[in-house]
């Protein structure tokens, strides 16, 4: 334990993020970092408690306290090692995971948990920018080859494992590039894809990883000439499938799901830096994003860099509590309002949040063009009931909002099913493919499943558990035994 009074001399701080109403006008990251001296300091407040909660809060179960104290030793290179033991990416989650594990920090049942995320990140930027993050190809080759199928988190966990037990992998993506929701997702302003998606996927390269972009398997290549050709395959293709929201006007030309406005706003980027026009702008629009969580608020922070004229957030559910509810007691996730990234650069430029809770969307209106001008909401009240919560409209609350740009933000219901028809796979309740969790073998033979494609849209991190998992399990199946964590 760094020191064992820390957490009572100093106090929570996290990096600042750039200032909101300077920041909409780039696409660069919006986080800033601490000095190496303040990270050393918020390590130091970790009371390396017997029973690390935040351990177990972390779905790859990062070993936290261990390295809090190496970095209040100043001992970087130290906690590298320990990190790379249970994440393959933290660049990554240091940036866009929400940080369940500060949920379960001990610390936090009565101060402000240890900053672990802005930690983890710290960590392995050290890590690049000290030149000690180099290609580790394996020593000794298998001879076996496995095709993972999808890029996102998932698929890369998962060849990365495998790759370093000895395997040939070849990553098929449909894209034009890799990285899954990494890449064409999450908005470049909360994760550089330039220097940081491509810079770890180009090292897996190094490492031997073969990436094959611009093929869409079931569609391009038939799966079963893949399974022939490979011994093994890992499916990490995500939960693609958006919700929609079949209310009258739902077919009006300017209502989009969010994947593929984000997706065309950051190909665009990439390409031409937005000049060739390859993507929908909310320039000038009236814009209302239905829903919330990541995906909204990624739909916002977006619309507000393209120049929107003003902008709305409906949300179907009630303003969540400032503090845990009763029901949700520590270490479970506190389920409390938030302010994200988005919200607070809408709140910058229009001066207001743009988040407007218990609104059900009734209707969109068009114009004469057939193009979505305005949209009628009207509020609802939830209610408890023997156990159940319902939800009823209030008569009298509908409101017309004008909008030239509508954006779904509303969840995903699970994989696309060319793969599961062409290969006979068996599918879940929930339309995902059907593999237990820490077996993830599907029910046709030598057939793994990881990530969103399993077990429904859920997070970064899990993806990269699940990717690790698969691996695992599709080492054993290939070689009998398996030393992969
Ligand atoms: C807009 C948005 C923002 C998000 N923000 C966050 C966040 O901030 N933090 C967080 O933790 N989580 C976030 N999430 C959730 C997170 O991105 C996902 O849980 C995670 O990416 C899932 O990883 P995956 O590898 O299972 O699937 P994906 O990342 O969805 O990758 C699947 C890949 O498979 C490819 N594919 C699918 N079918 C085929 C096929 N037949 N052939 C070839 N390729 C195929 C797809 O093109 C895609 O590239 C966000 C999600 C969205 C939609
Ligand atoms: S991966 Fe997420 S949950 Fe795990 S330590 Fe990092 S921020 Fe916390």
């Amino acid at each position: 334990m760094g020191k064992p009074t820390g957490f009572m001399e100093f106090a929570r701080e996290i990096p600042p993020s750039r200032d909101a109403r300077l920041r909409v006008l780039d696409w660069n990251e919006f986080h800033d970092h601490l000095p190496d001296d303040k990270l050393r300091t918020q390590g130091a407040r970790c009371m390396d408690c017997g029973v690390p909660f935040c351990q177990n809060g972390c779905p790859v179960n990062n070993l936290i306290p261990e390295w809090n104290d190496l970095i209040y030793k100043n001992q970087w290179k130290q906690a590298i090692t320990r990190l790379w033991r249970t994440n393959n990416f933290p660049e990554f989650t240091g940036r866009v995971c929400p940080a369940p594990c500060e949920g379960s920090c001990v610390l936090g049942i009565n101060e402000p948990p240890v900053t672990i995320k802005n930690i983890e990140q710290a960590i392995i930027d050290h890590a690049w920018e000290n030149g000690w993050v180099v290609p580790r190809p394996p020593a000794v080759r298998t001879g076996k080859k496995v095709a993972v199928i999808g890029s996102g988190p998932a698929g890369l966990a998962a060849a990365d494992q495998l790759n370093k037990a000895g395997h040939l992998v070849t990553v098929f993506e449909r894209s034009d590039r890799v990285g899954g929701l990494l890449m064409y997702g999450i908005p470049n302003m909360k994760l550089d894809k330039r220097a940081v998606v491509d810079r770890r996927t180009k090292l897996m390269e190094q490492e031997g990883v073969t990436f094959v972009v611009n093929t869409h398997v079931g569609i391009d290549v038939d799966v079963h000439e893949l399974m022939h050709e490979f011994d093994a395959m890992v499916l990490a293709c995500g939960a693609t499938k958006a919700r929609d929201l079949k209310v009258p006007g739902r077919d009006l030309a300017g209502i989009h799901f969010a994947v593929p406005f984000l997706h065309g706003n950051t190909k665009s980027l990439l390409d031409s830096n937005l000049r060739d026009g390859q993507y929908i702008s909310a320039k000038d629009k009236d814009v209302i994003v239905i829903g919330g969580g990541d995906t909204g608020t990624d739909c916002i922070g977006t619309s507000l860099r393209h120049g929107c004229r003003s902008l709305v957030n409906f949300e179907l559910m009630p303003q969540p509590p400032g503090t845990r509810a009763a029901d949700n007691p520590w270490p479970q996730w506190p389920k409390i309002y938030r302010t994200d990234y988005g919200h607070e650069e809408a709140a910058a430029t229009f001066g207001h949040d743009p988040r407007n809770y218990r609104l059900l969307t009734k209707e969109f209106i068009g114009d004469e063009q057939g193009h979505v001008k305005a949209v009628k909401s009207i509020e609802v009240q939830w209610t408890a009931n023997s156990g159940k919560t319902a939800m009823t409209e209030i008569p009298g609350t509908e409101k017309i909002w004008p909008a030239n740009l509508v954006l779904l933000a509303m969840g995903f219901l699970g994989p696309e099913d060319s793969i599961v028809k062409q290969l006979g796979l068996e599918t879940d309740a929930r339309s995902n493919f059907k593999a237990e969790y820490d077996n993830y073998a599907t029910s046709v033979e030598g057939v793994f499943a990881a990530g969103d494609c399993r077990r429904g849209q859920s997070l970064v991190v899990w993806a990269i558990n699940e990717g690790r998992g698969a691996a695992r399990q599709c080492d054993l199946y290939l070689m009998g035994h398996t030393e992969l964590p």
